[in-house]
């Protein structure tokens, strides 16, 4: 049942998704939805060096959530923070992940989920009209 066909040459070229960049921001997840973010950074700031900024992230539909972004200064005191898997907010151990944002996959930019995109969706008969535009 092993299947030795796979080249490992294959995988290379197939990689439709880039590789994380690393970045200046983390997130925290399993925090405390009550706890405000200034109590939030500043308890951070007792901690960790090169805390910029902390933001709440919320639910599709505006709910906050357990999860927090956490900006710092530099990609070193970010990977500081992340290697070792938590931050301490509130005494708790808030275990902690690279930050990526959002991609869309509607207009290829990030920063918003496709749900989000103020682009127009390209169909069909765009595509028709602004090629008709282009004719006359
Ligand atoms: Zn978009």
């Amino acid at each position: 049942m092993s299947s030795k066909h796979q080249s490992p040459r294959q995988s290379l070229n197939a990689s439709p998704l880039p590789e994380p960049k690393p970045t200046k921001s983390i997130v925290a997840s399993k925090v405390p939805t009550n706890a405000d973010a200034n109590v939030i950074i500043k308890d951070l700031r007792h901690n960790y060096l090169g805390v910029e900024q902390v933001t709440r992230l919320y639910d599709k539909d505006g709910k906050v959530n357990s999860n927090v972004r956490i900006d710092f200064t530099s990609i070193k005191l970010a990977n500081a923070a992340l290697s070792k898997g938590y931050v301490l907010i509130d005494g708790k151990q808030c275990p902690v992940r690279t930050y990526q944002p959002p991609f869309c996959h509607r207009c290829h930019t990030e920063g918003h989920y496709a749900s989000n995109c103020s682009q127009k969706p390209l169909t069909e008969q765009r595509l028709r009209d602004l090629f008709q535009q282009q004719q006359q």
